[in-house]
Formats: C-alpha cells, structure tokens, sequence
C-alpha cells in the first residue's frame, strides 16, 4: 500500500522560465523498465551539455568543406584554414583575452590543463586547491606542488593561498584556481584569490570548465593568466577545448604532441633532424585539427554570447531555486557544500539521502523516471570524500543534478516527485 510522503511537495508554479537557445534532443523518448516512453530529462549538464541546435546548424554548413587547414590552395581548405582562425577569435573574445594571448585547441581542458603544465618553466611553484577536479589537480609534478586543504569560507580560502604563497621560494609561481566547483557547483572568490597572487608575482591559470556554461569569463576583469574550457560542457560536441592565456611560456615550451603542422622546419643534419619548431598556437597543434569540433565550440560561445547571458542565468536561477527548495524539503537530504550553503551557485548540486544507495538513486531515475544524473566522486574524489563527512553523509559518492540550457521546470518537477518517492517507498 502507498504512503503518503512525510512532507509536502512545494506547489509547482508555471512562471516563465526565460526563453534561452534550443538544445538538440529536447524532444527525445527514451524507454522506461515499463516499456512506457518519456521524454529524457538530461539533468548531467555538469558532465556533458547537450549540443545547442544553432551548433548543430552550423556544424551541418561546415561538413562539405571537409578538409585540414594551413595544407595548400585547396578550396576546402581554405575554407576550413579561414573558419579555424576565425574560430580562434570568438574563443578569445569569449573569455575577454588580451589581443597578445594565445589561443592553443586542446581536446578537452584535462589536454589544455596537461599542456599548461608541461609549459610551466622548470622549478616553478605550483599551487592548487584540494577541491579541484582531477585535471587541474594532477597534471603538476615535481617538489613545489603545494596542495591547500580548502578551508570553510571563502575568506579562509583567500587567507591559506597567502600563507601557502608565503612558503614557496622567489620565481616563478603558478596558482591554479577552480570558477566553480563541479561537485558542489559553488563560485570560487577568483578575483580575491588572484589579487593575492598578484602580491606574489604569481601567474593565475582558471579552470573555467565548469563556470564558463553559467556565468561569462573575463580573463582581464578577472585578472587570471590562463583559462581552460571544454566544448563538450559548453553545448558543442565533444573533442575540443581550449587552452587560452600568455603567449612566453608557451613559446618556448617544448610541444609534448610533436608532427607536422608544428613546425616551422625540420633539415637532415645526417645524423639527426634539426627541428625548428614554430611558436604558439601551431607547436602545440600537431597534426590535423579537430576543425569540426573547434567550429562547433566557436559557435556555442557565439550563440549563447549573442543571446545574452542575463537571460541565460535567470533561466538556471529560477529553476534551481525551484529545485534546491524542492529538494530540502525530502527527508535525509544532504547537499555537499565547501563554503556552506548561502555560497552563490552555478546550477549544480550533490547529495545524498539518508540510507539510499547513490548509485541505486541515479539508476531508479534513468530506469524509471527517464532522468540523467550522476553518482560518483566525479573525478573530484578528495574533496567529494570530504564533503559527504562534512555532510553527515555514511558513503563515499553522491548524486550530482546539475542544470543548464537544456533544462526545463517540468524536468525539475518530475526529479523532485521521483526522489520523493524514492524516499517514501524505497527503490
Ligand atoms: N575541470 C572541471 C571543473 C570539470 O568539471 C571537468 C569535467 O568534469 C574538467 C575540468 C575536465 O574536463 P574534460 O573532461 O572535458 O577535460
């Protein structure tokens, strides 16, 4: 027999969400275990951001012209060469970059974060934070990697980079800053934190992966050295990214992907190749490039830029409201916070519910109400461990909702009634 819930569900209320740029997909079905059909609620932005139709569009132009770039008169390639570069521009322009820096295509921004690294002068110290993700936490090797354990406030954040930045020797130093948590999806204080390294002569490089989805990124108003993105979390399809930021590092670094495309010579000096390689952007591009995928993320920053971020934070704001109101209203629900909970928010929350297996909870959605999540430690597992203790939580992953332009109230809704009957009759 069925009981009623121990709380009440909050009314569900038909104001406006602001009219944002159209996903593909948004009409997709997916089978339940009932056989029934529903449309899918993609609520794993944070992971993968569902491709904007305006991208698709533009993706679909592009494919006749087929063909690598800087490789001859061809027409195609020349098509291809003028859409990469220009591709270039609108990523610089996207994140506010100085008409000096770089703008280097990655895969993705582990690649960009991993060529950063590698860019860094020898003996340089780096410091990162132990709530960053994976790929900006490990890439960094030698003695002066200095790792803070996040403290509880911002302004605790900002007073343990100073004592951290006290330790490390004159030269150069690295700051690697996150701009929004993909656990907890809280802002970090990056222009706070940078002006501290600033006092220090420390170069700043921001992990806007996840930040860059949800509010705009400005290198120069932020005052960072470097930043990071991924397409694939900025509504264009996966394979390219973005590594964008001062130009002497990485003209001088030695390319840790070599081939054709980086080079500005090679001679036969009998018993070896000399090699002279060419500077940034084009060392660190070997090989054919990803010109499709590069495209497609020129044309996510463009479409969303060209909507207006205000009405594509006003979207995310009102229906996460309507989702963090519904979601402490569930008994046994937890929510991951760093800097607790008033700390402003991109769309993204993690959590547990009492006595609930995470990985069980992400399943009864996909299986049963046709919603994605995510259950894990989200390539975050120091901080996530942490976290979930802070949290009163008895396991060592969490579920993670995480909203964005794809995102609709009834897709809230229908997580909200899901989790609440989860919570009252089990899975
Ligand atoms: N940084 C943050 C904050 C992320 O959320 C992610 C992906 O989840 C990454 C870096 C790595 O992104 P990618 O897997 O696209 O390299």
């Amino acid at each position: 027999a069925q009981t009623t819930p121990a709380v009440t569900a909050p009314a569900v209320t038909t104001a406006a969400v602001p009219v944002v740029p159209a996903v593909v997909g948004a009409h997709t079905t997916v089978p339940l275990v009932t056989g029934e059909r529903v449309t899918y609620a993609n609520l794993d932005h944070g992971a993968s951001a569902p491709c904007l139709a305006a991208v698709r569009d533009a993706v679909d132009e592009l494919l006749p012209y087929y063909a690598s770039v800087h490789r001859g008169a061809g027409f195609a390639s020349q098509v291809c060469t003028k859409v990469y570069e220009q591709a270039r521009e609108v990523v610089r322009k996207f994140v506010g970059a100085h008409a000096t820096d770089v703008v280097v295509f990655t895969r993705n921004s582990t690649d960009a974060l991993n060529l950063l690294a590698r860019s860094v002068p020898r003996g340089a110290s780096v410091v990162t934070f132990d709530t960053d993700h994976h790929a900006a936490l490990l890439p960094w090797r030698g003695p002066r990697v200095t790792r803070i354990a996040t403290p509880e406030t911002p302004q605790g954040a900002v007073r343990a980079l100073e004592d951290a930045l006290k330790q490390t020797p004159e030269g150069a130093r690295l700051v690697v800053l996150t701009g929004a948590s993909n656990v907890t999806g809280e802002l970090w204080p990056v222009r706070e934190l940078a002006a501290v390294a600033r006092r220090f002569g420390a170069r700043i490089a921001l992990d806007a992966a996840q930040l860059a989805p949800h509010r705009p990124v400005d290198i120069q108003a932020l005052d960072v050295d470097y930043v990071v993105l991924s397409a694939h979390k900025l509504y264009a399809p996966y394979g390219s990214g973005a590594l964008v930021g001062r130009a002497d590092w990485l003209h001088v670094a030695e390319p840790y992907l070599v081939g054709g495309g980086a080079t500005k010579h090679v001679v036969d000096w009998g018993d070896h190749l000399g090699v002279g390689w060419a500077p940034a952007p084009e060392r660190h591009e070997a090989g054919s490039p990803n010109v499709v995928g590069v495209h497609a993320f020129a044309s996510a920053c463009q479409t969303i830029t060209q909507h207006g971020w205000d009405a594509v934070i006003a979207h995310e704001t009102e229906l996460f409201t309507r989702l963090r109101a519904g979601l402490n209203t569930i008994p046994g629900f937890r929510e991951l916070s760093i800097f607790g909970a008033a700390q402003e928010r991109v769309g993204v929350v993690s959590f547990t519910l009492d006595g609930q297996d995470p990985g069980l909870v992400a399943a009864v959605l996909s299986a049963e109400h046709g919603i994605g999540v995510r259950d894990g430690a989200f390539c975050a597992h120091i901080a996530t461990r942490r976290l979930l203790g802070q949290a009163g939580s008895d396991t060592d992953r969490a579920v993670r909702i995480s909203l964005g332009l794809g995102t609709t109230a009834e897709h809230i809704d229908r997580v909200l009634a899901a989790l609440r009957e989860l919570v009252a009759h089990g899975p």
